[in-house]
């Protein structure tokens, strides 16, 4: 596609600065544009719930670019968002009325979170998304005593950790039978939430929040079998949606994200999606997937600018083996794959080990995905049997190695 000289990213943060910098590296010399709607340079979410919440790092320890931003020559339109996109004109629209002009253009805007129908305006209550988020959330932890955490998702079971480990009162709310049930299934979920039960969490499975308590200030919760809950500090951690809003009506194909083909490539040619936003079809496994890990981020970002800069009819199809990691207390949680609830789960180590386990997945006797307490080697060659269309049998090998 060597008629490209300007390539938009709409979106400055990991998938969006990584497709940048892979272009760069790529070989492209024409002009790119990096359009991000925070005030902020591009920053790493990943230590958002941990270290940074715990205040063990410094906001400039999570710069995702350490070498000079003149190096990867780049306009950086910074505390700019994007409002639409003409695709006949081939423009993207900013709030203010500007628009950027390309001729190729990845969508890499990531998720926003979801808020509970009627969440209340209180003070006291948040979300976590951004570095704006947690400098805030960490702030009012210095004078909170008791936190409720709402969802049991990997970002509220960290923010619990966290403010557990901070010497904080904790209480997690989940409407599931169990934390992860959604993502890992219910036995997964269930050691999940023993593990954090036995660091001092208190965790209240298959329960809503029926009111919140508190005029100005949150002061409690009422969760719906009558409990309630005292607290001074509460964080919805209910999920993520894709920041797709600024695409309707645009001609874009959405569903769940930016409707992309195989290669990353929305319905439009050379309009691509990267990172949590982008909703493709993962030949591995033969069904669509939107991802929301670092990890897809980056390699998504690798393929879309390698797919950019290809020949046409070279453009290959991204076929991944999704991988996350989260740190809750002392537990090095990571998975690779795409698990089900439904899958057939087989499960090695866990209480008794202390807390070190290694859990299949399979499907029709293939394995669909692992995930691993402490394990980090065995995850990395479970990745990779996962990758080969490995059946669950070697799998098992590998867990009892
Ligand atoms: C608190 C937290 C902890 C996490 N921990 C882990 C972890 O331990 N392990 C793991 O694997 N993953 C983790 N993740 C997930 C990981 O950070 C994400 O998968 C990754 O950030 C996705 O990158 P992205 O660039 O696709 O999207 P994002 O990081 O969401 O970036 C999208 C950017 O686009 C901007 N934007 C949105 N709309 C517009 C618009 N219209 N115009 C301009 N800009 C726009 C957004 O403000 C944002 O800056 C965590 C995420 C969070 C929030």
């Amino acid at each position: 596609m060597s008629e490209l000289r300007v390539i938009a990213i709409v979106g400055a943060s990991l998938a969006g600065l990584r497709t940048a910098e892979f272009l760069r590296r790529g070989g492209f010399e024409g002009r790119l544009v990096l359009i991000g709607d925070e005030e902020h340079l591009p920053y790493d979410r990943p230590p958002l719930s941990k270290e940074l919440l715990r205040g063990e790092w410094e906001p400039e320890r999570l710069a995702l670019r350490r070498k000079s931003y003149d190096e990867l020559a780049i306009d950086l339109e910074l505390g700019r968002r994007a409002i639409g996109l003409d695709i006949d004109a081939r423009e993207v629209h900013l709030a203010g009325g500007e628009s950027v002009a390309f001729d190729g253009l990845v969508v890499a805007t990531g998720g926003q979170v979801r808020r509970l129908p009627d969440q209340p305006d209180l003070s006291g209550l948040f979300t976590l998304r951004t570095l704006d988020d947690a400098l805030a959330i960490r702030d009012a932890l210095k004078r909170a005593s008791r936190v409720a955490v709402i969802g049991a998702g990997f970002i509220g079971a960290e923010v619990a950790a966290s403010a557990r480990q901070l010497g904080l009162e904790v209480t997690m709310i989940e409407a599931l039978d169990a934390p992860l049930a959604q993502s890992l299934g219910p036995r997964l979920g269930h050691i999940l939430q023993q593990a954090h039960e036995r660091r001092g969490v208190k965790v209240h499975c298959g329960r809503r929040v029926a009111a919140f308590i508190g005029e100005d200030r949150v002061e409690g919760l009422a969760i719906d079998d009558g409990t309630d809950v005292a607290c001074d500090l509460v964080v919805v951690g209910i999920g993520v949606e894709p920041a797709v809003s600024w695409l309707q009506g645009s001609g874009i194909a959405l569903s769940d994200g930016v409707r992309c083909d195989a290669t990353c490539m929305s319905n439009v040619p050379r309009i691509f999606a990267a990172g949590d936003v982008a909703n493709w079809y993962n030949p591995l496994f033969e069904e669509r997937m939107r991802v929301e890990h670092w990890t897809n981020a980056v390699e998504q970002a690798r393929h879309v600018a390698a797919s950019l800069l290809a020949p046409p009819g070279e453009v290959k199809p991204f076929e991944s083996v999704p991988m996350f990691w989260s740190d809750q207390f002392d537990l090095k949680i990571q998975g690779v794959g795409h698990p089900r609830p439904t899958d057939e789960v087989m499960i090695r180590g866990g209480a008794a080990e202390g807390d070190n386990l290694v859990a299949l997945y399979g499907r029709a006797g293939r394995l669909a995905g692992a995930v691993t307490f402490n394990h980090p080697p065995k995850i990395i060659k479970l990745r990779r049997l996962i990758g080969e269309r490995g059946q669950l049998e070697d799998a098992m090998k590998i867990a009892e190695s």
